[in-house]
Formats: structure tokens, sequence, C-alpha cells
């Protein structure tokens, strides 16, 4: 198919927001190419095995990321391969992990319509692929490092010592991103940083909790258990035969360090986990018990964040731009609202080569404050679980705090962000 614009892309990074972004410009007839590091696997069904942990991730996919994703027009072959039936409301029930689990409170919305889909990553990619022409897609190509080449386009240096050159490179490499490196500039520190929180995950057949005492209700909605310096979150899947845990454990005592060496997720010790949460009561340490081999992830997150997601024609998606704390479980959404913002203006009429910069300038002045700040919002809810020591005063001060937290995540206009970006592309003659 001849290309419906005068410029080329690469994507750097076949993770959910490089494959989602891959789909959506391929699908308006742009040249788009995506180079991703991990190795094609036939073990996961139809393929892709990313050959790291955070495969295993079963995301939840907010209310605003299925409008992003449906505004993509691809959110019907992901729904296709979840293993909810239909998005719907996935709304936190805070309890005290003391004993005797006091249920803190419940979080309720006004927001109108906060449906929203957990799925398996390797299943998402998998849907994801489904949708793109094979031939566009090349693993096992790891980048090291984006420049501009003689002719002005930009080029990619791989491990394997081949480049390639592209009008347009877009950085969907991750939380370790190297085309984020071209982005700040050599002049700045890598901002990624390790605010001391390990997050221990493992999932448990539910009868096995039921049979061995556990009282809280943990097939219903999905469940905080908070207390001092670390909270747990337990979620049902498989139709809720199977409890999804996650504990974060985070040192408030330690300033955040710089960026750990790899790797950042290992096997933990029960031991160790349950050391760490022995001021919890009954429901959780049986939870606790049942946790036998649990993943131990070391979290990093921006700090400060980007103030750009720009530079020259090489612009950043996902967790290269805004790798965040996953307390909001807004990281991917965040992503998926770049992608959406970038697509809208890449596909549109005006665009081309020439004006390229002109139109990534909007894009720079709508994402960054919106997904920085969900990023900050991340840390502070974290925080505000992470201080509750089970009094009255906490109780009041975490529902305070977290009243319209979500809504704030989940009801965001995208479609105004678009429309203010043309209509400064009209304004400033551009388009
Ligand atoms: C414990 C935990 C729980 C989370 N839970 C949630 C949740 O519930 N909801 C949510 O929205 N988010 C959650 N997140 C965050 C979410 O996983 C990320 O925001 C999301 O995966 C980011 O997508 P991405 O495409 O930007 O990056 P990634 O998914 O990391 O994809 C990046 C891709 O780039 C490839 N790559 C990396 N470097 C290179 C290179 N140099 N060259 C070529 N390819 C490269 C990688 O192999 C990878 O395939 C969680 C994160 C963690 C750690």
């Amino acid at each position: 198919m001849s290309s419906s614009k005068d410029f080329t892309v690469a994507i750097c990074g076949g993770g959910l927001c490089g494959l989602a972004c891959a789909v959506a410009l391929s699908r308006a007839g742009i040249s788009v190419t995506v180079f991703e590091a991990s190795s094609f696997s036939q073990e996961s069904g139809a393929g892709v095995g990313l050959g790291r942990a955070t495969s295993f991730i079963r995301a939840s996919v907010l209310p605003n990321a299925v409008r992003a994703l449906k505004g993509l027009g691809i959110f019907d072959a992901i729904l296709a391969r979840s293993d909810q039936p239909e998005p719907a409301p996935r709304l936190f029930g805070f309890v005290s992990a003391k004993d005797p689990h006091d249920f803190i409170f419940s979080y309720e919305t006004r927001c109108e319509d906060p449906v929203a889909l957990a799925i398996y990553r390797p299943a998402f990619l998998e849907a994801l692929l489904s949708l793109l022409d094979p031939s566009i897609i090349h693993f096992q190509k790891r980048c090291t490092s984006v420049n501009v080449s003689e002719t002005g386009k930009h080029v990619m240096y791989f491990t394997d010592d081949t480049i390639h050159e592209a009008d347009l490179v877009i950085g969907a490499d991750g939380v370790r991103s190297v085309t984020r490196r071209y982005v700040i500039g050599q002049v700045l520190k890598n901002p990624l940083a390790y605010p001391n929180t390990a997050a221990y995950r493992g999932l448990v057949p539910t009868e096995d909790l039921r049979r061995a005492g556990v009282q809280t209700n943990l097939t219903g909605r999905p469940i905080c258990f908070l207390g001092s310096g670390k909270h747990m979150i337990c979620f049902p899947i498989k139709g809720a035969t199977v409890i999804n845990i996650v504990v974060f454990v985070t040192d408030y005592d330690k300033p955040p360090q710089s960026e750990l060496p790899y790797p950042w997720v290992e096997s933990a010790s029960q031991i160790e986990l349950k050391d760490s949460c022995k001021d919890w009561g009954h429901d959780p340490m049986i939870i606790l018990d049942h946790l036998k081999n649990p993943s131990k992830w070391s979290i990093h997150a921006l700090d400060p964040p980007l103030r750009s997601y720009v530079r020259d024609n090489v612009v950043l998606v996902g967790d290269a731009s805004h790798a965040m704390l996953p307390h909001l479980g807004a990281g991917v959404g965040q992503g998926f609202e770049d992608v959406f913002v970038l697509v809208q203006l890449l596909t549109h009429s005006k665009t081309q080569k020439f004006n390229l910069c002109d139109v990534l300038a909007q894009y720079d002045n709508v994402r960054p404050p919106r997904a920085n700040g969900v990023l900050q919002a991340s840390a502070r809810v974290g925080r505000l679980y992470d201080s509750f020591r089970s009094s009255e005063q906490d109780e009041a001060r975490l529902q305070q705090g977290l009243s319209g937290m979500w809504e704030n995540v989940w009801g965001h206009d995208l479609y105004e962000d678009v429309a203010a970006a043309f209509e400064s592309l009209h304004r400033l003659q551009v388009f």
C-alpha cells in the first residue's frame, strides 16, 4: 500500500503502547516499522513472548483508557481476548490490615461511565499483533541510541550493528527507554528513580483462602488492605476462582535512590514478605501464608517528571515518557491517551513532513501536564495508603484524600485536548 503521508515512522518498542500506535497509524495508511528488543516466542498462544516478567501483568485498563482504545478503533479486538465478558466498574473497597479488619470505606463514583477492563498483558499483545501486518514488526532488534543523520532523518542504532532511518521516531520503549536519552539530551541526568518500593506479587486459589478461614469478601470488588508503610491489593480473576495479590512495601525512611542494577524482578522469600508485614492481622496473614513463591518487583518511576516528551522528530509515549508508581493503576492508560492524541495529530490531513515539528509541539503542550499530573497523583495515593495507622482521623483523612482521585484520571476529556491542539495549529497557521 502506498503511504498516505510523505513521512516515515519508526516505533522503538513493541509493548502495549508501541503496538497500539502501530495499529492506528498503519490503518491510516502511514508507513510504520516497529523494532522490539525481545524475541518472538512460540510459547504463548498466537505468540508474543516478550521474555520479561512484565508479560504477566494483568493490567487494569481504566475508563479513560477504554475511551482512548475505542477512539483508536482497537477496543473490540482487545475485549475479545479478555476473560472479562464486558467492561465493568472496578471500584476499591478499603479494609484495615489490622484485626478486626474494619471496613474503612468503599470508593464510590459520580463518574457516568466508570467501566474498566482487566486483561493479561500477553492476551493484550496478541490482540494488537493480530491487527498488524507481521512484516512491519522486527523482533530481537534492541535499539541502543537515536540521533540525527546527515540527511536530516533520525537514525536508530541497534545492538546487531544495523541502523534504520525514519522521519519520525516514536519512543515506546518503556521504563528503561533509550529514546528518552535523546529527548532529555546528554546534559540532564536520567530522572529514573527507585523510591524504595517493592511489590510482591502472586496468585492464590480463592477456595484455599476460604477454607483457611479468610472472612473478608475477596470475590466481589478489588480490596485494598491498609497497614502502616505497606498495603495489599487483592482482586479476583478467572471468574473469581483465583485472587491476584500485590503487596507494596515502601521504606519511607530512605531517600529515593537512582536506578537500581538489573534485574528488577526476582523471586522473593515468603519469610521476608511475612516479616515485613508481621504487625498485620488474621486475614492478610492467611493470604501471605498462601503466597508461597512471590515475585518481588523493584518499582521505578520518573522523579522529577519530564518537562517535555519531544525533541526534534523524536516523541515519547507510555512509560518512556511518564513511568509512574502503579498505585492508581493508571500507567498504561496514560500511554493509550498519549497514543490517541499523537495518532489524531499525525493522521490529520494537513500533517506533512515539513510541519511535523510544529505538530509534535502541540502534542507536547497537551500531554506532559496531563500525564505528569497522574504520575504525581499516583505517588500521593501510595503515601496516603501507607500513612494509614487505623485511627478514626486516618479514616477521615484517607476518605478526604481519595475523594475524586480516580475521577480526575477517568473523566479527562481527550477530545477536548485534541481540539485545543488543532485550534492552536490553525491559530499558528500551521494548518
Ligand atoms: C507491578 C506493576 C503493576 C502495574 N499495574 C498496572 C495496572 O494495573 N494498570 C496500568 O494501567 N498499568 C499498570 N502498570 C504499568 C504498566 O505495566 C505500564 O504503564 C505499561 O506496560 C507501559 O506500556 P509501554 O508500552 O509504555 O511500555 P512496556 O509495556 O514496558 O513496553 C516497552 C517495550 O519496549 C521494548 N523495549 C525496551 N527497550 C527497548 C529498546 N532499547 N529497543 C527496542 N525495544 C525495546 C520492551 O521489550 C517492551 O516490549 C503496572 C506496572 C507494574 C510494575
